[in-house]
């Protein structure tokens, strides 16, 4: 029988592996096939506060990963979890075929970015083609170049805001001729010199596959069909994203989107389950939010095994 299983291994998921730890609840960690959560896609992560020069995404989280090992955490490396019981405790995970037992569950799956669903998209990816423009968005390959968002929300919104400090100019792709996002932020986006907009159209496919670089977006006008390609180095695609939390359905309470309502700090409407990070998030989605949401779900965590509440 576990103290505490903790479904996910990036930001959140290792905080709070790392607090648990120190309380001696020597935590399981089931990482999921992604170990390291989404931050190990990106570059140099420039805004997790205490390093003075930033720290490449990826050494961030095997540095968090160390950190937790240190103080016990076991860490169950590329391990899905396939079915959650929690209907009564102890609760129970399979995880790859194996049943495990646990007296507690900290819910830390995160969210991915939603795709296109292009062949082209998933060739180019890393290559041009990304979804973090604040992650990519200053490589030298962006730098003064024609560049694409894809997307009518803030997050579309906030992308070419922040990418008109590096590209000639910045296409901005929707699928609709309104934004989804918020008044001020498309106002703001509406009036900047460096954004286009390129209403009712959709990207149909990500050139250059071939050259296996971003050439340029072959987009097609949603109202008369016609074709029209667009010149471009970079490609941002900021469609939503989908929150990882299928397993949890019917059990754990969560918005229409997927997304899980804690139901104060870390904890959920099922006592000893407890949230956190950005599958529990879709205002802030930073990586120290996410961490100080893995602190906030461990602390309630283990003072739920300690009697409390
Ligand atoms: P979102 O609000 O769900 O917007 C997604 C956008 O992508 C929509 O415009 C949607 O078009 C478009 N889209 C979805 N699927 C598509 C597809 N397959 N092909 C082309 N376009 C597609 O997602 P978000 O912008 O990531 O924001 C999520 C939440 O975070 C929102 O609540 C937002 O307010 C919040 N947020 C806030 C801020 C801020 O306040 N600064 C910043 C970022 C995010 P349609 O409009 O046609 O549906």
């Amino acid at each position: 029988m576990e103290n505490v299983i903790i479904i996910g291994s990036g930001c959140a998921g290792l905080t709070a592996a790392l607090y648990t730890a120190r309380a001696n609840l020597n935590p399981l960690v089931i990482t999921g096939r992604m170990q390291g959560g989404l931050l190990t896609t990106t570059t140099i992560v420039e805004n997790y506060p205490g390093f003075v020069e930033g720290i490449d995404g990826y050494q961030l989280m095997m540095n968090m990963q160390q950190q937790a090992e240190r103080f016990g955490a076991r860490i169950r490396s590329l391990a899905t979890v396939e079915s959650v019981e929690l209907g009564a405790r102890p609760f129970a995970v399979t995880v790859d075929g194996e049943r495990i037992e646990a007296q507690t569950i900290i819910i830390a799956t995160g969210a991915g970015h939603r795709h296109l669903g292009i062949e082209s998209e998933h060739l180019l990816e890393n290559k041009g083609v990304t979804y973090c423009a604040t992650c990519d968005g200053a490589l030298p390959m962006f730098r003064n170049k024609p560049l694409v968002v894809i997307g009518g929300g803030d997050s579309a919104c906030e992308e070419a805001l922040y990418l008109t400090r590096f590209g000639s100019v910045v296409h901005l792709i929707h699928r609709r001729d309104a934004l989804r996002a918020s008044k001020i932020m498309a106002d703001r986006v509406l009036a900047h010199p460096k954004i286009k907009p390129v209403w009712n159209s959709e990207v149909v496919e990500i050139l250059d596959v071939a050259k296996d670089e971003v050439t340029g977006v072959r987009v097609r006008d949603t109202v008369t069909g016609a074709e029209t390609t667009i010149d471009c180095a970079g490609v941002f695609i900021a469609i939503g994203l989908v929150p990882n939390t299928a397993l949890f359905k019917g059990v754990i309470d969560m918005d229409e989107s997927g997304y899980i309502k804690p139901v104060e700090g870390g904890k959920t409407n099922v006592p000893g389950v407890f949230v956190a990070g950005d599958c529990a998030d879709k205002v802030f989605r930073q990586a120290i939010t996410a961490a100080g949401m893995g602190c906030m779900a461990a602390i309630d965590c283990e003072r739920y095994l300690m009697g409390g509440h």
